[in-house]
């Protein structure tokens, strides 16, 4: 791990700052934090250090129950779902204002909390969080039912209306975001909101439900409840009085909701599940070395800790050897350092359990005969850094082609026709993002139809002209394919994900 000194300066360093943290994680709910019911604590850890930052209760049903209470009361009292969806608009973009001047302290809490380097949390608090609740907000006032031809004395029409209580389960990797992904179209749309974010990282969350009630989101609109999926999260999606589930983690946590959603009483849901997606390559690309620049960002965004990570680098057997030669020397400059310097790009992985999970997968691709191309450093306690590892000569049917390891991780397959790189690409339960690198048009066409997956990127150049603005995909819309979920989030499909459509005919009036 190294940890670069920085210059002088009279702006108290980010570890001073850290230092002055002044944690309080209980629950959020009908506009105050609150003491849990339950006394039992859980350590919430610093992957940086493995050492404790606060106890977070462990929370159960009780607190729940008063969370979803106080969402009906308010969703009831119709201070929020019968204001206008301009009015609404209004009040969420006051939220992004206030979001943006809280960007450090929220960047503090996400770094302490699951390890992502300050820069980045302050561009996910920041740009990343503001955005998207401006997108959501400029949305509210276009969703739009339809009407019926009028008749003499008839009158037809479709209107949307808010769903009431939606349970959110968030996970960690971007816990301000996540926050944000699912509470921006919740109540846009009107409803009324109990979200559990992830056991690791609770606090930008109970943050940015404080915000909304300054930004003037009514009491009860937005409750959060920290705790553990296993209780807190169990005993929200099961809820009898939950009107709607949405859920942000992996495949595996995914189903289980399914499942107990349909115990419950066939409560509807979506879901953003994991991913295993592809970067392919053919060989009649430009610049290898634009490729290779590109797939490693892709695959080690936020220490690979990303849906969407590119894992997999599905590579034409003629430019295999040239991309792997300079992928290396990139590959090999991502050491981790502390998450608390400016200069930090990489960082430990988000808890000992996670290093733990890597460790696993990369043991079992060495035991099942992939090459380790390049092999991580795993540092075993103190802090949870582990540089990426690149495994050439895997076979399709291994686990770490197979399954999501949510680390840096990258797997190289590699294909002679058009056929194999869509069978390479199509290879897994998964389908959540690809990129296809070529300059052959026909090619391109054909894999964006065959690539099963929510959004796919054909690119010929390393340009990101106007894609690498993330706002372009939030006007597109997307929905995951495969065990990667389902539903929409985005724009105003988004908005109607977290709304029903209600007929209403109107006869002799
Ligand atoms: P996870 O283990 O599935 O947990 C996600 C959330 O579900 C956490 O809040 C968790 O609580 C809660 N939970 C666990 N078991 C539950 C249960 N039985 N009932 C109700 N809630 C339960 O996922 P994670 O490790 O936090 O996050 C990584 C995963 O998220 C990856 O698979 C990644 O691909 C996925 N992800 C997907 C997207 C997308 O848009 N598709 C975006 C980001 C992340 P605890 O924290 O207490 O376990």
């Amino acid at each position: 791990v190294t940890s670069s000194s920085s210059a002088p300066s009279a702006e108290p360093s980010w570890h001073s700052k850290a230092a002055s943290v002044d944690w309080d994680v209980r629950p959020f709910i009908d506009g105050e934090y609150r003491d849990p019911a339950a006394d039992a604590t859980y350590e919430d850890i610093d992957p940086a250090t493995e050492s404790a930052l606060c106890e977070v209760s462990v929370g159960d049903a009780r607190d729940i129950g008063a969370a979803v209470a106080s969402a009906r009361r308010c969703f009831e009292g119709g201070a929020w779902w019968e204001q206008s969806p301009a009015m609404r608009a209004e009040v969420l973009l006051k939220l992004a204002d206030l979001i943006d001047e809280h960007q450090e302290e929220l960047a503090i809490l996400d770094c302490l909390e699951m390890g992502k380097p300050i820069q980045a949390a302050l561009s996910d608090a920041g740009l990343g969080a503001t955005t998207l609740l401006k997108s959501w907000a400029g949305a509210a006032e276009h969703l739009l039912g339809q009407s019926l031809p009028l008749t003499p004395g008839t009158a037809g029409f479709s209107a949307w209306e808010p769903r009431g209580v939606v349970a959110a389960v968030t996970p960690w990797n971007f816990p301000v975001t996540n926050a944000i992904y699912k509470l921006g179209p919740a109540l846009a749309a009107g409803n009324s909101v109990v979200l559990k974010p992830s056991e690791l990282s609770p606090s930008s969350a109970l943050k940015v439900a404080e915000l909304a009630l300054e930004a003037g989101v009514p009491a009860g609109a937005l409750n959060v409840v920290p705790g553990l999926g296993s209780t807190v999260g169990e005993a929200l999606v099961t809820h009898r009085d939950v009107d709607f589930i949405t859920f942000t983690g992996s495949t595996a946590t995914g189903k289980r909701i399914m499942e107990l959603a349909g115990r419950s009483h066939a409560t509807p849901l979506i879901l953003e599940c994991g991913g295993k997606s592809a970067q392919v390559v053919f060989d009649d690309v430009a610049d290898l070395d634009d490729v290779a620049a590109a797939v490693l960002r892709d695959a080690f965004p936020n220490q690979g800790q990303v849906c969407a990570a590119h894992t997999r680098l599905v590579v034409h057997k003629n430019v295999r050897e040239p991309l792997l030669e300079r992928l290396l020397p990139g590959a090999r400059e991502l050491v981790p350092a502390s998450p608390l310097e400016d200069s930090t790009t990489f960082g430990p992985l988000a808890s000992p359990a996670q290093r733990d999970r890597v460790r696993a997968y990369v043991d079992s691709g060495l035991a099942a005969g992939a090459e380790p191309v390049l092999q991580g450093e795993i540092q075993e306690s103190g802090g949870c850094y582990v540089s990426p590892t690149i495994f050439d000569r895997v076979s399709t049917e291994m686990a770490i082609v197979q399954e999501e390891i949510f680390g840096p991780v990258l797997c190289v397959q590699s294909f002679a026709t058009d056929d194999e790189a869509i069978a390479l690409a199509n290879c897994t339960d998964y389908g959540l993002a690809a990129t296809v690198w070529t300059r052959d048009l026909s090619r391109a066409k054909r894999m964006a139809r065959a690539i099963r997956c929510a959004g796919i990127a054909v690119r010929s150049s390393a340009d990101e002209g106007r894609f690498a603005d993330f706002r372009s995909e939030l006007v597109l819309g997307y929905e995951p394919q495969k065990a990667s979920g389902f539903g929409a989030e985005m724009g105003v499909k988004g908005l109607e994900s977290y709304s029903v459509p209600k007929a209403v005919y109107f006869q002799g009036l």
